[in-house]
């Protein structure tokens, strides 16, 4: 019998490999960028022709190369970035498998020009389908510049694959986008079928994200920073307020190197929690510093996965580093910080050299109950209320409170009224505005509780006829871990045996709330978010407490306790975002009324 296996000469070997590294012509952009940076250009030229698929070509002026290295790149695992297994766990170059050159020569045809500073001429190149074509020298500036015409010409299944010249074109500009926001220190154009269509100058990151995505962008950014021995956390967060719909500004690099990792976009996204509604995404420009052998980037031929090895220290950090961003900006109801102790510090630190942080503006009396039972009606101004209150000391003296802007104009109302038993109705100057009873003081408690968890002020209401609240021996220990929390919210526990706890104090909110259904209710939450949510712990039992005790809808409410309501909410971090995401309230505006009678 005859022998039947033979081995793929390198054309079609090439051909093959090809197909794992470029899928599509914004490949080929990304690499040849990513050649022109490793090779210490500060000036990258791209200019495609119908989104890559006549042409693209990549103009650096970097290090440039040799002769005898100018026929090597094209070959097969050519690399000048690693020479042995151990260089794979330090790897500093946006390349190193040397793979790139070969594959796109193998379903291309490619011209090469290169020189390196010290040589007087430079080298031309053809290579087409691997194989070389052309060879011979020219004059030229030094640097390096690939011209990659019809890709695929010889693959046509390939070719018939691509989508339409938008859909090739929009991933170009997403590949050329993740380069260059890494570096903003070097100068980049792109020039699709003759229209230049960025033009980047060097500068800072910021001025970079703005070149890219607009000068609006100026406004949009907070900046964050954060450094441990093992990681640095830089770049920018958009501001709550500018949460879009769609997953938009999302970059997250590691060394620069762009990458996709749902576990770390948790920690951001969970950072966001409380702030932004449901529907929407926060947008992101941050770049990761670890050791590069604290990584593994080998795992993905098309490198946009990172493996860390300590991930959880990495989300640790990132989540705290995003909350002080956050902080920072007051727009956080408050700082719960649970990481490393070196963390709390640098914020400390932090927080002194730069401007101070202003104390949010919340006038929250710890005892203050939106539905008093025995208080004069007050008018419209939410200001005397705490005039009014002499008789209990407030965490925030009077005379720290300003007036507050409400998001909309001053409301003027004085008349409410209840919808459904469920829904507040009043005006204001704007129009109508109508409130989810049940939301906004679901904000305000939690907003409340923050503080009180912060600050270890929750007032406590003793019981006449402690009760007792058994569990069995697991949630007894979980209560026990919750024991500081949960007194500092007000709850005064104390354990009668191994399974029993007293229960010889109720938080002042929670008057009239079954004690034990609460507790439970708040070991449940707890269980579930334990394992991945630690970090929120105060956060979630804020929202559990809230959620829990907050007036329910299908309550009716007297005028005064509407008005309360509603002058608590705008006094508020954030009035127009319940904890869980939903919207609060919404304005119909007088055009909005007025379009309604056409
Ligand atoms: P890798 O980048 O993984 O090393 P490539 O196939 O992309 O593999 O490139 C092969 C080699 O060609 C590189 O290691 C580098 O030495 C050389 N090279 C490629 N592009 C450039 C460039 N723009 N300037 C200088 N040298 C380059
Ligand atoms: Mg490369």
């Amino acid at each position: 019998m005859l022998d039947v296996i033979k081995l793929l000469p390198d054309s079609v070997a090439n051909q093959i490999a090809a197909g794992e590294v470029i899928q599509r012509p914004a490949s080929a952009v990304k690499e040849l960028m990513e050649n022109a940076l490793d090779a210490g250009a500060t000036q990258i030229d791209l200019v495609v022709k119908d989104a890559g698929k006549a042409l693209i070509m990549v103009i650096d002026n970097g290090c440039g190369m040799s002769e005898t290295d100018a026929r090597l790149c094209f070959e097969r695992h050519a690399t000048s970035k690693i020479s042995k297994a151990d260089d794979l766990f330090c790897i500093k170059t946006m390349g190193f498998r040397g793979e790139a050159l070969a594959s796109i020569a193998a379903i291309a045809q490619v011209e090469l020009k290169t020189r390196r500073r010290e040589d007087e001429v430079g080298t031309y190149i053809v290579n087409e389908g691997s194989i070389v074509k052309e060879q011979s020298l020219i004059p030229m500036a030094a640097g390096t510049s690939f011209t990659v015409k019809n890709l695929f010409f010889n693959v046509p299944a390939r070719r018939n694959f691509l989508k339409s010249a938008q859909a090739e074109m929009r991933h170009i500009v997403e590949e050329f986008t993740r380069v260059t926001l890494m570096n903003p220190d070097i100068g980049f154009t792109l020039t699709s079928d003759g229209k230049e269509v960025y033009h980047l100058y060097p500068g800072t990151l910021k001025q970079r994200i703005m070149g890219l995505f607009g000068n609006s962008y100026e406004e949009k950014l907070l900046p964050v920073n954060q450094e441990t021995d093992r990681v640095r956390i830089s770049g920018f967060i958009v501001k709550a307020e500018y949460a879009r719909k769609t997953r938009g500004e999302q970059y997250f690099f590691v060394n620069k190197r762009f990458i996709k990792h749902a576990y770390l976009h948790h920690a951001i996204e969970n950072a966001f929690l409380e702030m932004i509604p449901k529907d929407s995404f926060p947008g992101y420009f941050l770049n990761i510093e670890v050791d590069p052998s604290d990584i593994d980037i080998n795992i993905h031929p098309t490198k946009t996965e990172v493996n860390f090895l300590d991930v959880k220290l990495v989300y640790a950090i990132l989540h705290a580093a995003v909350r002080k961003a956050i902080g920072q900006h007051n727009l956080s109801p408050m700082i719960d910080f649970e990481e490393p102790a070196d963390l709390n510090r640098d914020f400390i630190e932090a927080s002194k050299a730069s401007r101070p942080i202003v104390v949010p503006n919340i006038p929250l009396d710890p005892n203050y109950n939106p539905f008093p039972q025995h208080r004069k009606p007050v008018s419209g101004d939410w200001r005397l209320l705490y005039g009014e209150r002499t008789d209990i000391p407030t965490a925030v003296e009077t005379n720290d409170v300003k007036p507050i802007e409400l998001p909309v104009e001053q409301h003027t109302a004085s008349q409410y009224l209840q919808v459904n038993q469920s829904f507040i109705v009043t005006t204001v100057k704007s129009g109508l505005l109508l409130v989810d009873q049940h939301l906004a003081h679901t904000r305000i408690l939690f907003e409340k509780f923050l503080k009180e968890l912060e600050n270890s002020n929750g007032a406590s209401q003793q019981e006449l006829f402690p009760q007792a609240f058994s569990v069995n021996t697991n949630d007894a220990s979980l209560l026990k871990e919750l024991m500081p929390e949960l007194h500092n919210l007000g709850f005064v526990l104390e354990q009668a045996n191994p399974t029993t706890f007293m229960i010889n104090g109720t938080p002042s909110d929670a008057a009239g709330h079954d004690a034990v259904e609460l507790l439970e209710r708040i070991l449940d939450n707890y269980k579930i978010n334990r394992t991945d949510l630690q970090l929120d712990r105060k956060l979630n039992l804020a929202k559990t407490m809230a959620a829990q005790i907050a007036v329910k809808p299908s309550t009716k409410l007297s005028e005064m306790e509407m008005q309360n309501l509603v002058d608590q909410l705008f006094a508020c971090n954030v009035a127009e975002i319940a904890p869980n995401g939903k919207k609060i309230y919404v304005i119909l505006s007088m055009e909005e009324l007025l379009t309604k009678f056409n």
